[in-house]
Parts: C-alpha cells; structure tokens; sequence
C-alpha cells in the first residue's frame, strides 16, 4: 500500500541534492523509464539531454510527484519523495516546475500568475515583487501576459516556479519556444539567475550546444537510463560509448585493431587513452584530424562555413570528417595527407554497446 506521505515541507528554503535510483515507468506494459539513476548536486545545474521519446519529460514528471514509478527512489535535501510505499504529492515536494509553453494563466495578470503558488499570506507579502525584481521584471506586476513578448513570458514562468521557495526547479524545454536570437539570451540570463541564488536546477533539452552551455553537468539519456552524467568536457572527450559519442557532436567512429595501450588504424598506430585488446572503435573528433601534404586520403567534399571548413576525406576502407579553422584550401579529388592530432584516443571494444 502507498502512504501518502503528509509531512510538512520544511519551511525555509533549502536548495538541496535531488537524487534518483534505480527509477522504473512502464505505461502500458511498455516501459518508458528503466533503473534511471541520477543526480543533481545543491546549487548545482544538470542537463538531461536526449533523443525525443527517450523518456525525459516522464523523469521530470516522475521526479514532480505527477507520475507514479512502478520501482526506485526519489530524495531531495535528503527527505524521501518518492520509494516502495512513499509518495509526497507534487504540492508537498518544494519543486518547483516551468513548463515547454510556460503555462501561464492568459486570464490573470503577472503578478497574480506569479502569486498562484503561494501561501495566503505570502501573496499579501513583497514575495510576487521581490521575485519579479529578481527575474528583471520589477513594475510588470500588472501587465497581461499577452502583452509581454516571449523571453518576458518566460521569466514570468520562471518566476512562478521559484517564487514559493522551492528546494530544486525542473524545466522542460523552457528555451524551445523563442526564436534562436532571443534563445541565446534568455538561456543566458536563465543560467546567471539560478547560478546566483544557487538553485538545485534540472532541465531537458534535446539541444546539445544548450546543455553544454547551461548544466555543470550533463545527464545524456537513450531508451530510458542515462547513459552518462559527468560535467560537458567529460562527455565529449571521453563518451560512456559510441551512441554518446555521435550524440553530443560530430564523430568519427573508425575500426581498429587494440594491443593494449595503442591500436592499429588507418591512421597507423594511436595510442588509447584506456588499454584494451581486439578489435574496436576508435573515437576520432574532426577537429583532431589536419590535413597535410601526403597522398593517405583523397578529399571528397568541402563545406565552408565562414569560421571554418569541414572535409569529407577518403581514407583507406573509412571516410572521415575533418575540420580546419581556415578557409578552402584544397578541392575535391586533390590527394591529401590525414594526421591525428590529440590526446590519447577513445576505443570501444567492439562487443561495447552502441545504444
Ligand atoms: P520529447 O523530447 O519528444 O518531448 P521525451 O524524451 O520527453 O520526448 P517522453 O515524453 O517522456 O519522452 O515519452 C517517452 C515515451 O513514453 C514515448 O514513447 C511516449 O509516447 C510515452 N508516454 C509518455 N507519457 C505517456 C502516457 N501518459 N501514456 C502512455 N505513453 C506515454
């Protein structure tokens, strides 16, 4: 039997750690979340970036009491939302939560939409104020939401989330409604808000450049676990495994021969940032390659794109992709030299999972 847990939330804010395990959610026998483990550190921020369908919206809503998990726990500030015969409902949880179309009321002005959370005696309080002051929306108190252009909305939206003092905020796409100028700036101003008042912050984006931009961490989900949690750099230098790898940039994954430290490639023989032996992949960033004088590759396609030029170049049995911070300097069909420039290189023995 579920207790519903009715014990008060701590009155005063405490931004504290959120932490996942091993959550499960089926719907229809099909299962949707399976042994999700995660974790967002006090005031800190996580991107939990995935494909659409992988299951992200149902964490978030899982994580807010609006689902129920067949299996697993949920604690935040150390205090269980979510376990075998424990659900706090959403109201009691401290989360606060902005939606993909923020949700506003259309009906009541901002102040009062930002009001909609609170206690009766904090809506008589400089509370609404106070926290439009903090969005940089102080005097906006009575306009119509309809009024206010997109990146205002959202700050409105933000406000309603964190004006009841939550311990952790969850945001579902919170950027994908503002077109792209508007989105850099909003995403910006978003980040230097929860980083000042040092908000526990989770949110999903199918966006590679916004999490990597915005989380001190990024959580990359597929098929309903999370593949991988470590911070942006982390991700992309060293990728769980090679579905990662091409998730969060361009790849080039290349066959190989391991012995132990190095391994035999197109390229002739690289050293491995982790030993191992057989056949595998090897993890190749386009930004790694240069292109010398030589005959190894011969250049198939260029795109120029101003800051720079990306090569499609043939290399024995591979084609890889190689960027160089120049313009044009060879065409296709020229005879070209490929070289690996890095660090030690990613191998995935061939029996990894590509998923
Ligand atoms: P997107 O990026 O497209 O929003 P997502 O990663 O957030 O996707 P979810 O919305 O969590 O993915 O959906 C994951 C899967 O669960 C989808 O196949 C979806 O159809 C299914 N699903 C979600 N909610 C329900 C529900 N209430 N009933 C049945 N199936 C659901």
């Amino acid at each position: 039997m579920t207790v519903i847990s009715r014990e008060a939330p701590p009155r005063e804010t405490v931004h504290g750690r959120l932490e996942v395990q091993g959550l499960a959610k089926a719907f229809g026998g099909q299962p949707v979340l399976e042994g999700v483990d995660l974790s967002v550190e006090r005031g800190s921020t996580v991107a939990l970036l995935g494909p659409s369908g992988c299951g992200k919206t149902t964490l978030l809503r899982t994580i807010a009491g609006l689902e129920t998990p067949d299996a697993g726990e949920i604690s935040l500030s150390g205090r269980t939302l979510s376990a075998p015969g424990v659900h706090v409902p959403p109201e009691r949880r401290r989360i606060g939560m902005v939606f993909q179309d923020w949700a506003l009321f259309p009906h009541l002005d901002v102040g009062s939409n930002v009001a909609y959370g609170l206690g009766k005696e904090e809506r008589g309080s400089a509370r609404v104020s106070e926290t439009l002051e903090m969005v940089g929306l102080g005097g906006f108190g009575d306009r119509m939401p309809n009024t206010l252009s997109g990146g205002q909305q959202q700050r409105v939206a933000l406000a309603r989330a964190i004006a009841p003092r939550p311990s952790a905020i969850l945001l579902d796409e919170p950027f994908s409604n503002l077109d792209a100028m508007l989105r850099s700036k909003v995403r910006s101003d978003t980040h230097r808000l929860l980083r000042e008042i040092g908000m526990t912050t989770l949110f999903v984006t199918h966006d590679q450049a916004e999490a990597f931009v915005l989380g001190d961490e990024v959580a990359v989900m597929n098929h309903g676990t999370i593949c991988q949690q470590a911070t942006p750099n982390d991700i992309y230098a060293r990728p769980a495994n090679p579905w990662v790898a091409a998730f969060v940039g361009e790849a080039n994954l290349v066959n190989a021969d391991a012995m132990g430290g190095s391994a035999r490639s197109m390229l002739g023989m690289l050293d491995l940032e982790h030993d191992t032996t057989g056949p595998c992949t090897l993890l190749l960033r386009p930004e790694q390659l240069t292109l010398l004088a030589g005959d190894n590759g011969e250049i198939l396609d260029i795109e120029f794109y101003g800051h720079d030029t990306s090569y499609r170049v043939a290399v024995g049995d591979e084609e890889v992709l190689v960027r160089a911070i120049a313009g044009p300097r060879f065409a296709p069909g020229d005879r070209v030299g490929v070289a690996y420039q890095g660090p030690p290189v990613m191998a995935y023995p061939d029996t990894t999972t590509r998923t």
